[in-house]
This record gives structure tokens, C-alpha cells and sequence, in this order.
């Protein structure tokens, strides 16, 4: 399946990204050095039943996020959907192996497709076909990451690494091209410190501060926009088109300008707006920037720039006490480690995502109660066991050992499909026992008995 995408994204045909960005996003020439002296918290305030709590033991917490997609039961998971689709495999293969939710990097949408083809397609959900709830990260940490990215005050200067086009990505750009690609949550467009040293971490959470009241300003913007056309379609309706009670547009195309869509909203539709929180393993730049984050009223909070583990359970032990207790909060891309999810969940936490899981299944190295293994080493050419003998996942009901081995030997696609399979099957339910052990008051147990056995 890899194969087939890489070769769809290079014939040409739909891969050169319209510049609807550059018109109608990018093009802005915004000026505004000096944030607005409003109050910038969301107008509407606080979604309700957005977040609900079952259970809190210390700071972790079990609970269910709501959205028009679905619902989320926490601690979860969530797929790395980076380009609209989880490498090598599909939507189908996500769902049945329990994924409860996905998240696409806008930056990568914004190149290819576009924007405007994702809206036009009904949103991401419609677009790739995952009926369930969907995240968007902003995109920033991929942009930062890039050579020769130019940062002002106004938004970040960059050159696509697909074609050399020129870009520039604002706060309210990032907002409005989240609100197109039509995610259920998207995250805060934030700035990534160029260096984990003190001056950088707190230049970088000062800015992403001043970003936030920009992104929270134009996300309430938005947020109005929708509600009042929603408000305008229903009078309409009521008035007696006879094509019943649900809103017959998609309000968003009409907020940015763009022809109408082919799929209406789901009833319900809300966009939910999650700060990032900065400040790299500095506590006290940490606890400032949940602080900070938390007076603006997001409906939710991310957790970005956590780069390694050390020092993560005293660092979310700060910033989770701060933050409100009522919403969510996402560990961005962190996930690889199964102890990385054993101490986000522990310490406050509710969602997560990272690319490791399925990149790691790509490479042969696959996930096992009994710690990591690589399928390609010899020792495995006559291994007839399954990877994990009570494993429940497509692979290891299926298959064995040898037949991975051979497989990845020989370089079939089918290696990466079945190892993408049982590693995000692997993590997905590993986050689903946490949940569970929280529920049933054994997470202490469970923790010491997975890591010890895993990490031995
Ligand atoms: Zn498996």
C-alpha cells in the first residue's frame, strides 16, 4: 500500500497542491504586532459535555471526550494519520483493530492535497473515510523542523519541501486551514524552540503565548461564523424548504469563500480548540505556560515539545495540577515507549498519538509483552509461534513468526501492513488496559507487571 501511495503522489495528477492558501490564507499580509487589548477567551465559552469524567485516581483521570464523530473513552490512543491515512494501512484495518480515534498534521494537508480539496471532499473524516473522531495538530512542529524556515512575529516564513514553493503559515491561517480540513479537535499553532536551552524554550513559549491569543481570536471568529450560519440555514428551514432540520450547507465553505461542499456537517458539528502548552523540562516555564493557557479557555489543552521522556512524570505533574481538571489533555507524539503512556496516563493525561508504533512495524521491529524484537534476525526464520501467542490482533491470529520473517526477508508490502497491524494494535490496547486498570483499581499493579516484564 505504500507503494501505491508513493506512486499516486508522484504521477503528477493530484499531487501539486492548489494555492488556495496563498489567496485566501497564506496571502494575508496581517501586520499585528501587538496583541488586541479584548478579552480573547472564546466567546461561546467552554463546550459543554464536551469532556466528562468517570473516575480520577491522583491526577490520571478515566473519562469520554464527545464529538458530532463520536466518542473517545480516555486514556486513548490515537493514530497517526499524518497524511490523511495511517501509513500502510487502511481505515478499515484502524477501526477493527480498535483505534477509537486519528490525528492529520495540517502542514502535510495544506501541501497535498490542499485545503480547499479536503473541505470540498466533506471534510477529513469524509475525505479518508474514518467515521469516528478526528485531530489535526497545527502543523508547527513539522514547519520548525524544516531548513530555512524564516519566524517573525506575524507567523513563520518557509519553502515546501515538495516543490520550493513559498509559504507562510499566521496563527489565523493555521486556525482557518484546521477549520477547512474540518477536524473535531484541532491544536493552537505553536512555535518550537529552536534548541532545549533555557532562552530558547522561554522565547519560543513567549511567542506561542502571543500566538494563542491570535489563534484563540480567530477560532472564535470562526466558531461564530459556523453557529450564525447554522442559525440562518435552520430559519431558512423552518421557513419550509421541506429538506428537513439539519443545516444544507456546509457552513465553513461559506465562511472561507469556497463553493459548497459535497457532505453536510454531522448534527452537532463542533470544532474544539486545545492550547499547546510550552517550556521543553523547565518547570517553572512549564507551569507559567499552563498557567497562561489556561486563562484563555481553550476547550482543551496539548502538551508540546516533550522530546524524551526524562524528567516527563514531574514535568506533567506540574502543568496537569495547573490546568483545569474538566478538559482534556493530549500528549503530543508521545507514544513509542509503552512507559511514556504508563506515565502520561498516570500523571494526568488523556489522549496520545505518535508515528513510532507503525514507523518501528515499517522497519521490521515489532512490539512484544517481553520487549521489542526484530522479525528480520534469523533466529525467527523457523519460528511457527504467532509474534504474541495471545495477541487477538490480524497478524497474530493469522500468522507466524516465519512467515513475518519471510515476508520482511523477501520486502513484500504485506510485511508492513501485518507489522503496522499488530504494533498499533499493540499500543492501542495497551493504552485500553491502562483505562481499564484505572477502572477496576489495579493500574498500579498492571504498570509494575507490564514495565518490569517489557523493559527486563
Ligand atoms: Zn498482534
Amino acid at each position: 500500500m505504500l507503494s501505491i501511495d508513493s506512486a499516486r503522489a508522484g504521477d503528477g495528477s493530484g499531487g501539486v497542491p492548489k494555492r488556495f492558501c496563498e489567496s485566501k490564507i497564506f496571502g494575508e499580509e496581517k501586520t499585528r504586532q501587538d496583541p488586541p487589548e479584548e478579552d480573547l477567551t472564546l466567546a461561546a465559552g467552554p463546550a459543554q459535555g464536551f469532556f466528562d469524567i468517570k473516575k480520577k485516581v491522583g491526577l490520571a483521570r478515566v473519562g469520554t471526550i464527545r464529538t458530532a464523530h463520536g466518542d473517545i473513552e480516555t486514556p486513548a490512543f490515537v493514530g497517526a494519520a499524518t497524511r490523511a491515512t495511517v501509513k500502510a494501512l487502511t481505515m478499515k484495518e484502524m477501526n477493527e483493530l480498535g483505534s477509537q480515534a486519528i490525528l492529520a498534521n495540517t502542514y502535510h494537508l495544506i501541501l497535498r492535497p490542499g485545503t480547499e480539496l479536503i473541505q470540498q471532499a466533506g471534510g477529513l473524516a469524509e475525505f479518508c473515510s474514518w467515521h469516528k473522531p478526528t485531530f489535526t495538530d497545527s502543523g508547527g512542529f513539522q514547519i520548525f523542523s524544516l531548513p530555512n524556515v524564516r519566524i517573525t512575529e506575524n507567523g513563520v516564513k518557509f519553502k515546501s519541501h515538495i516543490d520550493g514553493a513559498n509559504f507562510e503559515i499566521t496563527p489565523e491561517s493555521s486556525m482557518q486551514a484546521q477549520w477547512a480540513i474540518g477536524a473535531d479537535i484541532h491544536m493552537a499553532f505553536d512555535h518550537l524552540a529552536k534548541s532545549e536551552s533555557y532562552e530558547d524554550m522561554k522565547e519560543a513559549m513567549e511567542r506561542t503565548h502571543r500566538w494563542l491569543d491570535r489563534c484563540v481570536e480567530e477560532h472564535g471568529r470562526l466558531m461564530e461564523a459556523l453557529h450564525t450560519n447554522s442559525r440562518n440555514n435552520d430559519d431558512t428551514l423552518r421557513a419550509g424548504d421541506g429538506s428537513g432540520g439539519a443545516p444544507n450547507d456546509f457552513a465553513l465553505s461559506k465562511i472561507i469563500g469556497e463553493e459548497k461542499t459535497r457532505q453536510d456537517p454531522p448534527e452537532g458539528y463542533h470544532q474544539y480548540l486545545y492550547a499547546v502548552v510550552q517550556g521543553g523540562k523547565f518547570n517553572d516555564l512549564r507551569a507559567e505556560s499552563a498557567e497562561y493557557c489556561a486563562g484563555k479557555n481553550p476547550d482543551g489543552f496539548g502538551i508540546g515539545g516533550v522530546f524524551t521522556a526524562d524528567g516527563m512524570d514531574s514535568m506533567l505533574k506540574t502543568v496537569n495540577s495547573i490546568l483545569p481538571e474538566s478538559k482534556p489533555r493530549h500528549l503530543l507524539g508521545m507514544g513509542q515507549e509503552p512507559i511514556d503512556l504508563f506515565v502520561g496516563a498516570e500523571f494526568g493525561c488523556d489522549t496520545f498519538d505518535c508515528v513510532g508504533p507503525t514507523r518501528m512495524a515499517r522497519n521490521g521491529s515489532l512490539y512484544t509483552k517481553d520487549g521489542r524484537i526484530n522479525i528480520k534476525n534469523a533466529k525467527y526464520t523457523h519460528d511457527f509461534s504467532p509474534l504474541e501467542p495471545d495477541c487477538n490482533c490480524e497478524c497474530c491470529k493469522n500468522y507466524t513468526r516465519a512467515y513475518l520473517h519471510h515476508l520482511f526477508k523477501t520486502d513484500e508490502i504485506t510485511a508492513k501492513v501485518l507489522a503496522s497491524i499488530h504494533n498499533e494494535y499493540f499500543i492501542v490496547h495497551t493504552v485500553d488496559n491502562i483505562r481499564a486498570s484505572l477502572l477496576d483499581d489495579t493500574f498500579a499493579d498492571y504498570k509494575k507487571s507490564f514495565l518490569s516484564r517489557y523493559y527486563q
